[in-house]
Parts: C-alpha cells; structure tokens; sequence
C-alpha cells in the first residue's frame, strides 16, 4: 500500500497547519513536573485529553506480583512509582488496515542542581528552534507527536482504518516495567513505533541494562583507631575497581557483537549515585551506590548479573576488609534484555517510505545503548517495533531541548505512516 501523492501532500500540509497546536500542548507536557514517582497529574491530564478526543479508555495500575515473575520485569524498590498506566484506543468504523501501537513514556530524570540550567527545566521556553525544559526532548516531544499525528489525519477527515492503542507509561527511565504492563494487560497490534528522540534516525538495536545497588558495611569507629582499610567508603571505591574491570572486559568482547560495529564503548558501567559515612571525624561504617551497566543484546539479564557479582565477591574475598564484610548486591531496577530489529519488515518499509517524504533523504538506522522500552514490543510481544523521533540535546544533562523544526518532520513521518500502515476512513 502506498499513499498517493494528492493524500501524501494534504497530510503534510496538515501537520503543518497543527503545529503551533502541537507546540503548546508540549509545552503544556513540559510544565508537569514528572520524575519519578510524581506522574499522575501528567497521566491524569492525558487520560482526560485522551477521553476528549474520543478514544476509548483504560487505565491501570501495576501489578507488583506479575511483573516481577516475569523474565523481563524489574524488582520493586521504595522508590517505585504507583502512577497509572494510560491508554486510550481508537476503533475504526470498518477494521481493514493493520493496527498499531504508539507509546511513549511520561516520566522524566531529575534535573539536577538548578543553577546549571539556564532556562527554567519545567518552563517550556522557546528560543530559535529549540524548546527547553526537563523532558522536552525525552520523550514529551514524542507524547505530542503521538497525539498530533492522529490529529493531522482528523483535520482532514480521516482516521485510520485499523485499531490504534495510545500508551503513555510511566517508569521507563528505571525499570521499563510501565511498558511490560502493557504487555501483561494483554495489548498487542502488528507493530509499534516509540518516537524517543532518536535524531530522526531508527534504532536498528539495543542494548539491555542492569540496575543494581552494593551496600559496603564495617564498624564504625574513631580515626585514631583506624586499621588500614577499615573505612566502608574506600573498600567501596575498591570494589568499583572491580566492577570497571568487568566494563573493560565487556568492551573487549564487542567484536562478537556486530550490532555494535562501529560503537568505541558500548557498555557503560555508570556509578550514579553514592552515599556513605555520617560524619567527618568517623570513620565510615557504611558505603552505598547505585550501579547501571549495558549488556549485549544477546545475551541474558539474569546470567550478566550472575557474573558481576561472582566478579566482585571473588574481589571481595582477597580484600582485607571486604572479606570480613562482604558486600550486599540488590537489583532495583532495570533487568532487561536488548534486542535487534530485524531489516525489511513491511513496517519498516512503511516508515522508509514515510521518512522519505517528509525529510527528501533515506532513513539511517543505528544501534543505542540506552535503555529502551521498544525492547517489550520487540521481544515479549514479538512485532516490529520502530524507535525514531526528533533530535534533541542535553537529554539527562542541563538545558534539555528539542528541535521543532526536527518535530514536525517527524510528525509529518509519523502522520504519513499512520495513513499508509494502518490505511484511512472518512470520519
Ligand atoms: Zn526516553
């Protein structure tokens, strides 16, 4: 199926004529505070908007006990959040075409300290072809192309001929358990697209990621009585010489990954948060941090995870400190699995097609070591699933921002896909 040159023209013009709608419903997205644990104003205010525009809806909360015995589920901690899962569903008139998901995740990472940002992280702000703020580009961009596309269609008189389910999860920058419970709820289509930001390019494949959390703990005592090596934070530092030694490791194996052809590092070992001690003049009892790595795509969560902690135990066992208190590995998150899309699907051809019109240039496809959710769709619910969005900078660091010139392209492809995927109705 392709789209003819009269309709392609007319969606494209379409999308043009809902930007300056589309921007501010982002900024809109972009002014809810949403890290994690804080999404249900943003997931309430999509329910409703969801329900305005008429799509069918449901929402839902987590289920602790299923997602956890799942293969791809990640352990419950504290700080996991209760949000709702949203989707709303459009049903055509006659189903004809070829169904499909659209999903994108609504919670943001911390913003860190404020005075390195120089726009305000929930405000919006626009200067030249940028929007700003926490989010803007991961993956709130995303949420509003999602909702624009399907717009663009009905400013025209259309709406796809095939069943589309709109997913807006939560927990995809921790666990990626929002989207597996989809999954678990029972939604499937015969393909799926995730506009993360992905520099108007498709993720070909990904790679999985482990989240884990070491406890270091001793005996406090004072600094005149130090023993070398009794101090939890340094046995801690040591331990993470450990755990590097893996990442090289790793690094060294990537030639037997041709996925990663190309990629200098692809598995990063990153320390994101360490806390320890309790005051200057004692010497620390206690050491905690937080660990995420990247795995290959073929290979197994649970058995990476197996082999990080037989590393650092059998470090542990010829430390002098860390052999008296051996240190305590608790997985908190992320236990997921990467995957690589297989070429020359027709939804990938379908969106070659669409990349085509709306860009004048072919669609480049790479290999990303972030963590994505596309990985539930490719592997549990076993369809294509096409990641490509917008570009974006400063995702995860300051002065986030997405590219609106890069935005409507996108949603023009999108906007292009849709019709041609899943075929059009008069409304
Ligand atoms: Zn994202």
């Amino acid at each position: 199926m392709t789209l003819t040159p009269e309709l392609r023209d007319r969606i494209l013009a379409s999308v043009e004529a809902g930007f300056d709608d589309q921007i501010a419903y982002l900024q809109r997205l972009v002014g809810f505070a949403s890290q994690r644990g804080e999404e249900f104003a943003i997931q309430d205010f999509i329910f409703r908007d969801y329900a305005a525009r008429g799509l069918k809806m449901d929402r839902f909360e987590m289920d602790e006990a299923a997602l956890t015995a799942h293969e791809g589920g990640a352990p419950f901690s504290a700080r996991h959040s209760r949000a709702p899962i949203v989707v709303g569903l459009h049903h055509p008139r006659d189903e004809t075409g070829r169904s499909l998901i659209l999903q994108h995740h609504l919670d943001v990472v911390p913003v860190g300290p404020r005075e390195m940002w120089e726009h305000d992280p929930y405000g919006g702000e626009i200067e030249g072809d940028w929007m700003y703020g926490r989010g803007a580009g991961d993956m709130k961009a995303g949420a509003a192309a999602n909702v624009f596309a399907l717009e663009a269609l009905r400013r025209i008189g259309l709406q796809p001929a095939a069943t589309v389910c709109l997913q807006s999860v939560v927990e995809e920058e921790s666990t990626g358990n929002g989207a597996l419970q989809t999954f678990l709820r029972g939604y499937t289509a015969d393909a799926a697209l995730i506009p993360e930001p992905e520099d108007e390019k498709l993720a070909r494949a990904n790679l999985g990621v482990l989240w884990f959390e070491v406890m270091v703990r001793g005996i406090p005592v004072h600094v005149r009585e130090m023993g070398e090596g009794a101090n939890a934070i340094d046995a801690a530092y040591r331990l993470i010489g450990a755990l590097r030694e893996i990442e090289t490791k790793w690094n060294a194996e990537a030639s037997a990954h041709p996925e990663c052809d190309g990629i200098d590092h692809p598995v990063n070992l990153n320390i994101g948060l360490i806390e320890g001690g309790d005051w200057g003049s004692s010497v620390p009892a206690w050491c905690r941090f937080q660990v995420r790595i990247s795995i290959y795509a073929a290979d197994k969560a649970q058995a990476k995870l197996a082999e990080i902690i037989d590393h650092a135990m059998a470090f542990a066992r010829a430390d002098s400190f860390l052999n008296q208190n051996p240190p305590v590995f608790t997985q908190n998150g992320f236990n997921s699995e990467g995957y690589i899309l297989a070429p020359g699907s027709e939804a990938e051809q379908t969106l070659e097609r669409a990349h085509e019109t709306a860009f004048a240039a072919p669609l480049e496809s790479f290999t990303t070591a972030a963590y994505l959710d596309a990985r539930v769709y490719a592997l549990y619910n076993r369809i294509p699933t096409l990641c490509y969005g917008p570009k974006a900078r400063g995702i995860h660091g300051f002065d986030e921002a997405v590219s609106l010139s890069s935005l409507k392209k996108v949603t023009q492809s999108m906007a292009l896909f849709i019709a041609d995927w899943c075929g059009t109705e008069n409304i």
